[in-house]
């Protein structure tokens, strides 16, 4: 009997694998110097959660959650995004008593229950940061210019940068009127879904996919055209600190970003790589949402790249290729004699933070260089009989077939300073590291 992964989920393999640690690595890095720490929340949370956030009328919770009664009767659901999760998180550990703003980062799968197709899986992989406690608009700019960095520092150059305002609870009733009575009168244009959507909840109206629907949402009112005095000040304060950045942006006034609890900015960043589903990553301000979970009124603002996507994109851009994945050193042992010297010179490699590795197949010397050259190593190191009499082991650099002689005692050094691993040679070794000929 044989499985496959179930419907609508992938096995990550390394070679996409270790891109994903790459961009994880990368994102993590920069995260950090902007001041972001790190937060793990369950993959899973009371579906109440979500509901309450995302808002019950969206696409996600109308279709697409991940929801199941556990043992103990209690609906729970697979998260299908980060904030919500991370902003509970705040209200239940009191963070709002920390020294604000408080900034968080998280990295992990995501789960909504989609019609498979390319690209859209039924567990996906987000990254995200979360600022909460600041309304200040400078961190708006600063969130988007992270985003905007980070596709930069892995690769990434064809960018564009959609912003929008979705106003507050002052401006917006004011326009959620507007934009009913313009849905009402187009009403026999619209899907089905989108007819419910005027009365349940019409700003998902630029939710829809339909062509249909997209050409009358095209001429509906926009939200940016009735914004207040306050937010109004807020985007246009953002956008000076975009342009003193020299941050290129387009205003997309249709960019509402598919949940309820955006207030005032939001944004997106899409690549010319990815065809319809381009866009890399999204986020915006959420000034309810703490207030939602029972905290006290605490502005905040994030984001979140969808890892799969942007790796597609990195990869179509030819950003992947500085990816180094060669294992360092082959230990090719030609006869078991020199099999227990051969383990003992691995460890000793590997403490001296040389990745290396021999074969465990009982291969012949040439099926053991096969091996090397199909696995990628950078060195192979000869160890049998005739180099432990001699003390002298072949070392030979796989790419450019080179060779060069070192005593065995002085192997790990020799390696370490070839391949520029300085720290290691002056590491203390400790019993049984050292390489007796
Ligand atoms: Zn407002
Ligand atoms: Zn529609």
């Amino acid at each position: 009997m044989q499985f496959k992964a179930p419907k609508g989920t992938t096995d990550i393999l390394p070679d996409v694998a270790r891109r994903w640690q790459y961009l994880e690595h990368k994102a993590i890095e920069l995260f950090s110097i902007y001041g972001y720490e790190p937060i793990v929340t369950p993959m899973f949370e009371h579906t109440e959660v979500f509901l309450r956030s995302i808002g019950i009328s969206t696409d996600i919770v109308q279709k697409e959650m991940y929801t199941f009664a556990d043992k103990g009767g209690r609906s729970l659901t697979l998260r299908p995004e980060g904030t919500a999760p991370v902003i509970r998180a705040y209200v239940d550990h009191n963070m709002n008593q920390l020294p604000q703003p408080v900034k968080l980062y998280y990295t992990g799968p995501m789960f909504r229950y989609e019609r498979p197709q390319a690209g859209r899986y039924r567990q996906f992989w987000q990254m995200g940061i979360e600022a909460i406690g600041s309304d200040d608009p400078a961190i708006d700019a600063e969130a988007i210019l992270l985003m905007i960095n980070y596709f930069k520092s892995v690769g990434l150059k064809e960018l564009t940068l959609y912003i929008n305002s979705m106003g507050c609870d002052e401006d917006r009733p004011v326009y959620i009127r507007l934009l009913k009575d313009y849905a009402e009168e187009n009403r026999e244009k619209l899907c089905r879904d989108c007819q419910k959507r005027i009365d349940l909840n019409p700003l998902r109206l630029f939710d829809c996919k339909e062509e249909s629907c997209q050409l009358v949402m095209k001429d509906a009112p926009k939200i940016i055209d009735y914004l207040d005095k306050e937010c109004k000040a807020h985007f246009n304060k953002v956008r000076q600190y975009l342009d003193t950045q020299g941050i290129a942006y387009i205003i997309k006034p249709e960019l509402v970003r598919g949940l309820d609890y955006y207030t005032k900015t939001t944004f997106e960043v899409v690549s010319p790589f990815l065809g319809a589903q381009n866009a890399i990553g999204g986020g915006g301000r959420y000034n309810k949402l703490v207030e939602e979970f029972g905290g006290p009124p605490t502005p905040g603002i994030g984001f979140a790249i969808g890892t799969e996507r942007l790796s597609i994109a990195v990869e179509r851009e030819g950003a992947f290729l500085s990816i180094d994945n060669k294992m360092d050193v082959f230990v090719a042992v030609p006869d078991e004699a020199a099999r227990s010297t051969a383990i003992n010179l691995l460890s000793a490699l590997r403490e001296a933070g040389i990745s290396s590795d021999l074969d465990y197949m009982g291969r012949s010397l040439k099926g053991q260089l096969k091996y090397a050259d199909k696995r990628g190593f950078k060195y192979t190191v000869f160890l049998g009989s005739r180099e432990l009499e001699s003390g002298e082991v072949v070392v030979k650099n796989m790419e450019t077939s080179e060779q060069l002689e070192v005593p065995l005692k002085e192997l790990v050094d020799k390696l370490s300073e070839i391949l520029g691993r300085p720290g290691a040679v002056a590491r203390v070794k400790g019993p049984g590291t050292g390489v007796q000929g």
